[in-house]
């Protein structure tokens, strides 16, 4: 294990949230996608469901997709920002089926800020144990995929081996057979 588990979930839910907005068409437009989103991930707490709590998740995904290639000194002040905004007081929590695990906010404070402190936690672990390269965007020709870099010796490079990754060999063989 690299990493507690409540960052290695929150690192894989940034992408995922990245992702909804690298996709040929964003699957992050309305109330429902982003409620199958939080299903998906987990997520408890204060849910409005309403527009306004799209909008302010929606421009966490924008901040987060910026940050996800930023440097690690300009990540940590990015980090710093978003904890204070979102007023982070971590504690532990354990409930459903979770054993003890981290939360940064309140459980009633509003759903974007709860993400953002969340992810900034978890970005803290990458940073402070000189991980931050583990953020990685996906090598395949017409993917612009991110995702978490979870192996052992970083050497991932697509975001899925059954996809992108076997499209790449398969263009990388048939180069050579038409090379041949
Ligand atoms: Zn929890
Ligand atoms: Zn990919």
């Amino acid at each position: 294990m690299l990493f507690a588990h409540d960052t290695d979930l929150a690192l894989i839910a940034t992408a995922a949230l990245i992702n909804t907005g690298r996709d040929e068409v964003d699957t992050m437009t309305t109330a429902s996608q982003l409620s199958e989103y939080l299903d998906e991930q987990g997520y408890s707490g204060r849910r409005d469901g309403d527009d306004a709590e799209l909008a302010s998740v929606r421009k966490l995904r924008e901040r987060l997709d910026t940050l996800w290639s930023m440097d690690v000194d300009d990540v940590a002040q990015e980090v710093n920002d978003i904890l204070r905004e979102a007023d982070a007081r971590p504690y532990l929590s354990r409930h459903d089926h979770w054993d003890w695990h981290i939360h940064v906010t309140d459980a009633e404070a509003p759903l974007a800020d709860r993400m953002a402190a969340e992810n900034a936690m978890a970005l803290i672990d990458l940073i402070r144990t000189g991980q931050l390269e583990r953020l990685k965007t996906c090598a395949g020709d017409d993917c612009e995929s991110v995702f978490v870099d979870f192996s052992r010796n970083r050497s991932r490079r697509f975001c899925s081996d059954g996809g992108c990754g076997n499209r790449a060999h398969v263009a990388a063989y048939r180069r050579r057979q038409a090379g041949a």
